[in-house]
């Protein structure tokens, strides 16, 4: 699978080749800041298919955090494009909103850190709801 995409301003493009390792949806705090309030979804893909095309990425990493992710993002309209965990070594998680084709996400596998999930949050019926990232516990 190829997926292409880009931030808003069309600053950033990437291409991202392989196959995808997962869809989900994260409930996490810092997704919320990065949404607007609702989960991110996204898709995971392998780091070795991946490319920028077209510009360079901003990133950010708190450092407050023992192992934090790292978000890359266009400087110039703010456009969060991936992140990188060191929890997923190999992997990068790119926002599903940066496809050119969002079409392609057919929806979440699992939606993970509910632990910071909001009243307001949806879970699809029959998506495991985990605690905090795929392995830890689910709940309702
Ligand atoms: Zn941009
Ligand atoms: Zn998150």
């Amino acid at each position: 699978m190829k997926i292409e995409g880009g931030c808003y301003c069309g600053g950033l493009r990437y291409a991202a080749e392989g196959d995808p390792m997962f869809q989900g949806q994260c409930h996490c705090r810092e997704c919320q800041y990065i949404s607007g309030g609702s989960p991110n979804v996204i898709i995971a893909m392998p780091a070795a298919g991946f490319s920028y095309t077209r510009g360079k990425p901003s990133a950010f990493a708190r450092d407050d955090l023992d192992n934090p992710v790292t978000r890359e993002f266009c400087a110039h309209c703010g456009t969060h494009i991936l992140a990188r965990s060191p929890a997923l070594p190999g992997a990068l998680i790119l926002k599903v909103g940066t496809l050119d084709d969002p079409k392609l996400y057919s929806g979440p596998q699992m939606a993970i850190f509910g632990i910071d999930r909001q009243s307001f949050h949806r879970v699809p019926e029959g998506v495991p709801l985990f605690e905090r990232g795929p392995g830890s516990p689910t709940l309702d």
